[in-house]
């Protein structure tokens, strides 16, 4: 499987199996908080990156072999941002005919700005932008977007999709310690958010390693203070307690680096996942994984993680 990863555990979206339709990393915003590590080189290029029959039928085939109710969510996310497949509205049409199971999109909206990416996510059953910031310079000092991808087109972009969209659209935020966190810039993202009108604003917190090392969590009054501000439907997103499924436990290895290539996992929450395996088999798995080249482990105040070689977190290399 190329495409296809998981399911994976998560919070909003219960076992939520994911489609990855990029090479890592392919992303137009270069976070300092990505827990893929920094986006090198940035792109905004909108193309085919992988064949679509190729990613249906590796999704066909996992929907073929899994057994009811092991997936809640089918979720376009991986190793950079979906819409800039230029297939994914083709693909969620694909899906939705394929499955009852709901599909979800987690994209940072910047090209909702554009009619056709718009048209492309309305067909999916939840949208999961992201806006960290009320005005374009704190847009630009967190999220390091490409040049041309201005607050305003990404302000005007969501407001546009809200506006015909009938299905489930929950804003994520991410507070980042000495940022966004004060209440200026907080009643500031606030005003914006009033104009989108989102479902739910899920608050998250960048607790796995980021791209860049001073990123640090807001302090539980900050916390607190951005709960107020937000309003009724914002609510703090903790990190999930259940263990990886390891649905092929033929290939642990392999279905390990699949997940962490785009979602990296603390070596304690790696440990719980192989929970049914013995410690001989945890530790034969832990090595080689090191010895497979395709993944890296990074200290993040205290914890190993495990993520993709092919991250590029320079911060962190005297930790490693
Ligand atoms: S967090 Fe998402 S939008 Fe930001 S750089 Fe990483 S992949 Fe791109």
């Amino acid at each position: 499987m190329n495409f296809v990863y998981g399911p994976i555990p998560s919070r909003q979206l219960g076992q939520s199996f994911g489609i990855d339709l990029v090479p890592f990393k392919t992303c137009n915003w270069n976070c300092v908080y990505c827990q893929l590590g920094r986006s090198v080189p940035l792109t905004n290029q909108r193309q085919a990156y992988v064949p679509r029959e190729d990613v249906l039928a590796e999704i066909q085939h996992v929907l073929d072999t899994s057994a009811s109710g092991e997936i809640d969510w089918i979720t376009f996310a991986g190793s950079g941002e979906p819409t800039l497949h230029s297939d994914i509205g083709w693909l969620i049409r694909q899906v939705k005919m394929l499955t009852n199971c709901p599909v979800a999109v987690i994209t940072n909206g910047s090209l909702l700005h554009l009619s056709e990416v718009r048209r492309d996510l309305a067909a999916a059953d939840a949208v999961m932008p992201t806006l960290n910031a009320g005005n374009e310079a704190m847009y630009r000092r967190i999220c390091r977007p490409w040049a041309i991808l201005t607050f305003d087109r990404l302000r005007e972009g969501l407001i546009a999709f809200r506006r015909k969209y009938d299905g489930l659209l929950w804003v994520e935020v991410v507070l980042i310690k000495g940022l966004n966190d004060s209440t200026e810039e907080l009643q500031s993202l606030a005003t914006v958010l009033q104009q989108i009108k989102p479902d739910q604003i899920h608050i998250n917190l960048p607790l796995r390693p980021p791209s860049e090392a001073w990123v640090q969590p807001p302090n539980k009054d900050a916390l607190q203070q951005a709960i107020a501000i937000l309003g009724d439907v914002a609510h703090v997103i903790p990190p999930t307690t259940e263990s990886l499924h390891l649905v092929d436990k033929t290939s642990v290895v392999k279905t390990i680096i699949d997940v962490i290539k785009r979602h990296p996992m603390c070596e304690d929450e790696l440990i719980y996942s192989l929970g049914q395996c013995s410690l001989e088999q945890i530790e034969q798995t832990l090595e080689a994984l090191a010895e497979s080249g395709q993944a890296q482990v990074v200290n993040r105040d205290g914890s190993r993680f495990w993520s993709a070689s092919a991250a590029h977190y320079p911060e962190h290399t005297n930790y490693v």
